[in-house]
């Protein structure tokens, strides 16, 4: 009989890079049966509704790239209902805004610019281009999403991005000026048609500006909550870049990023010269051997002692006498609540302020999603803030509750009570 680690590593050593092709994985964490991060349950859903699938996280010796194994159809996870609308976080949407005027300024975009989005969502980014009369089109798998979009006046397409509909786009529209595509090279399965799209579309002198979730700042905070079946690829410096390289682009400025985490901005382009920027942090990528197998697996042992602190916290309040609810319905807090496997019985409630999550349940854990404004009706003792690259908004927002003697709880890069 085979024993799980073993059937893992032969499923990695059989897998092949998402990025360069080469066969021959290495595995480095297994994070065990999870549902689908985004896939929030009606309250009346049989046990069993939801998938269970593995959820492997594993590194490639050639060009680096940390990948999970497990891929399912993008359909599957981009669907009608797919519940995350950019515009309910306002720090995402000032984010958007600075991000907007940063490239209308340095780019010198007018009337006669086009500016394309990959992974528009309902249009809040595009939307500061528009209203300086600069011609902008979202593309963006989400239904629900893209009507949003149209309906505050920002012409988006319900399409998957790849070279084919690069090609229509090119022809119909002419070539972009500037793609920005924030949030999305993590999930995308075909990396050749996405990147090869970019080439094709972007104009001869033009800047894709691509923002994703760093390796660094996974690693350095033990973010493993992020780590889902609907994120492919976790990016450094060195392995973004070798996958652009074979395709025409090149990374010719780096920004690091707060936001989600930890974000990494690149811009790109087909030609110019980098920036003293890229090969600073490509020489202090080299230096701690980010991206290295060593890095990662000592990443994956900080993961399981995080998990047993954080459950065994939580039990302890509880025997306390403390009642426990969760903040932020999103794909990291069911990551995060499976992982420790905290059901209803120890989180009572998850709650939101999305109208779209409200009255459903956590796919695996079956914690009900309840409105923020529940909160304040009747609130527990305890919050555990799931969120946590929102956390400081999260705790402006309901100061009120710790006023009246609440304690939030912030489980990551290591669990604390504030
Ligand atoms: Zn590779």
């Amino acid at each position: 009989m085979n024993s799980p680690r073993r059937e893992f590593a032969r499923r990695a050593a059989e897998a092949t890079c998402r990025s360069c092709r080469n066969p021959g994985l290495r595995p480095v964490l297994d994070l065990g049966e999870t549902p689908r991060s985004d896939g929030l349950l009606p309250a009346d859903a049989e046990p069993g509704t939801e998938a269970l699938r593995p959820l492997e996280l594993s590194w490639c010796p050639d060009c680096t790239l940390v990948q999970i194994l497990e891929s399912r159809p993008r359909e599957e996870l981009f669907g009608a209902d797919y519940p995350y609308f950019s515009s309910f976080s306002r720090d995402l949407m000032s984010h958007a805004r600075d991000n907007a005027h940063r490239l209308i300024a340095e780019r010198r975009l007018d009337d006669s610019s086009f500016v394309v989005e990959l992974a528009s969502n309902d249009g809040s980014l595009l939307a500061n281009f528009a209203e300086r009369n600069i011609r902008v089109l979202g593309i963006d798998p989400a239904p629900r999403q893209v009507q949003a979009s149209i309906e505050r006046g920002v012409p988006a397409l319900e399409e998957f991005f790849d070279l084919a509909l690069a090609r229509k786009l090119r022809d119909r529209h002419g070539a972009a000026d500037v793609i920005v595509a924030n949030n999305v090279l993590a999930h995308v399965s075909d990396l050749d048609g996405f990147v090869d799209g970019i080439a094709c579309l972007l104009s001869d002198d033009g800047i894709a500006s691509i923002e994703f979730p760093y390796l660094a700042e996974l690693l350095d905070h033990v973010e493993f909550d992020t780590i889902y079946h609907e994120h492919l690829c976790y990016y450094s410096l060195e392995s973004v870049s070798n996958l652009l390289e074979g395709r025409g682009l090149r990374v010719i400025d780096v920004h690091r990023l707060a936001i989600h985490g930890g974000s990494l901005r690149i811009t790109v382009g087909r030609e110019g010269r980098p920036s003293p920027a890229v090969a600073k942090l490509r020489k202090d990528e080299s230096i701690r051997g980010l991206g290295t197998l060593a890095s990662v697996s000592d990443f994956a042992a900080q993961v399981r002692s995080l998990r047993q602190e954080l459950i065994e916290l939580l039990h302890a309040r509880k025997a306390a006498g403390r009642r426990i609810a969760a903040y932020g319905a999103a794909a990291k807090g069911t990551m995060l609540l499976n992982a420790i496997g905290a059901g209803p019985d120890l989180v009572e409630a998850a709650y939101d302020r999305n109208p779209h999550k409200h009255g459903r349940l956590l796919p695996g854990v079956r914690i009900p999603v309840l409105p923020a404004e529940r909160l304040r009706q009747d609130p527990p003792d305890d919050l555990l803030i799931l969120p946590w690259n929102f956390k400081e908004e999260i705790m402006r927002q309901e100061s009120d509750f710790h006023d009246a003697g609440g304690r939030f709880i912030i489980p990551i890069p290591s669990p604390r009570v504030v």
